[in-house]
């Protein structure tokens, strides 16, 4: 499914080569807006290392993946909503990715109900 020769959508914004709504940024991950929001906030946390889905990830990726999901938790509080959001990683095609470039959804701003569809 990676082709390791072309970048992925969110390289191309990570690379500033594609706009994209900046929220956060630091050495490991950036922070954009949803472009198209499922929630009055809708962000995706990105790592800056090209990993294309959860399932691919490797024992030296856990600190990676655990910064990430503290930047979820900041980015959250920073929008008002620390005690309330949702984190959502799509892994496959099946599960309704869409991007091949690992990220988390953070989603707040409305009741989040429970199973999701
Ligand atoms: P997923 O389906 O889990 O792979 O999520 C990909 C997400 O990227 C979707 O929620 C899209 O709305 C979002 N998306 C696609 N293109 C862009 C873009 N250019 N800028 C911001 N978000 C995007």
């Amino acid at each position: 499914m990676a082709d390791a020769g072309k970048k992925t959508l969110f390289e191309k914004i990570i690379d500033k080569e594609l706009p994209a709504q900046f929220v956060y940024e630091d050495e490991l991950c950036v922070v954009i807006k949803d472009i198209n929001p499922a929630a009055p906030v809708h962000l995706l946390v990105i790592p800056r290392k090209r990993i294309e889905m959860l399932s691919d990830s490797k024992p030296e990726d856990q600190a990676l993946l655990g910064h990430l999901m503290l930047v979820a938790g900041k980015v959250a509080r920073d929008a008002g909503y620390g005690d309330a959001f949702r984190l959502v990683v799509n892994n496959g095609a099946a599960a309704s990715q869409s991007v091949f470039h690992i990220h988390l959804h953070v989603i707040a701003g409305r009741p989040l109900s429970w199973p999701p569809g």
